[in-house]
């Protein structure tokens, strides 16, 4: 599979994915139309799905416009406003590309019902506002405690597996990061990385479970309790 990020609004990546073997084309969380449209075109690319990982108008603003421009149809989560839907997903649904096979999983924390898409076979997945780079996102409709295990079934997954989250805000979470865990040197080389990346206007993204394991504070908490406190620590933090 192929994917290609396409940037909207101030910080969203929305996500192409191409499987060129049987030619067909899905879109991951169009917040807006118009720029995906472009993108495909551009490339040649028919859009057939729409993959929804929350109900967040950022991420589904779109659908409704590529469904009409492209007849695509529309999958996401079962409890969520998702606009245009077809295909309600809950735990154990399966997504599909070509005879690429993505797994539904439910993460619930920054929305109730929020999912994510693992294509296991290909070592990839996508993870909405759930996962970010060196960060989570923010706990609006859930728990600490369904975030602390929603991030935890996706840093189990296999180490080299490619993660892609739906937003770039990996510098100001690294600069978190270093804040919260001083000593890690992980943590600190990556800030450098992504300084540099950020300075060029490259993007950070994908990232895969092995960094997150060794960056990403939220997902290094050992507790509930130690991840809330970094939460909360977090949403008031200004770097
Ligand atoms: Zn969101």
């Amino acid at each position: 599979m192929e994917i290609v990020s396409v940037p909207a609004f101030t910080d969203n990546y929305i996500w192409l994915v191409h499987d060129g073997e049987s030619g067909e084309t899905a879109v991951v969380d169009p917040g807006d139309a118009a720029p995906v449209l472009a993108e495909a075109q551009r490339r040649g690319w028919t859009i057939g799905q729409i993959w929804n990982t929350h109900w967040h108008p950022d991420h589904t603003g779109g659908n409704l416009a590529l469904k009409k421009a492209t007849g695509a149809t529309v999958s996401g989560p079962a409890g969520g406003r998702i606009p245009g839907r077809d295909a309600a997903l809950a735990e154990g649904d399966e997504v599909r590309l070509g005879d690429h096979v993505g797994r539904v999983i439910e993460v619930p924390g920054h929305t109730l019902d929020h999912i994510a898409l693992l294509f296991d076979d290909d070592r990839i997945a996508f993870v909405g506002d759930t996962l970010f780079a060196m960060g989570c996102g923010r706990l609006f409709e859930g728990t600490a405690a369904q975030m602390y295990s929603s991030l935890g079934r996706i840093a189990e997954l296999p180490p080299a597996t490619r993660l892609y989250p739906a937003h770039e805000y990996t510098l100001a979470n690294a600069r978190f990061a270093a804040h919260a865990d001083p000593a890690n040197r992980a943590i600190a080389e990556r800030l450098g990385a992504v300084e540099a990346l950020r300075q060029a206007g490259t993007i950070t993204l994908p990232t895969t479970v092995a960094q997150e394991r060794e960056t990403n504070p939220f997902v290094r908490a050992t507790n509930e309790e130690e991840f809330a406190r970094l939460r909360s620590a977090k949403d008031s933090f200004r770097s």
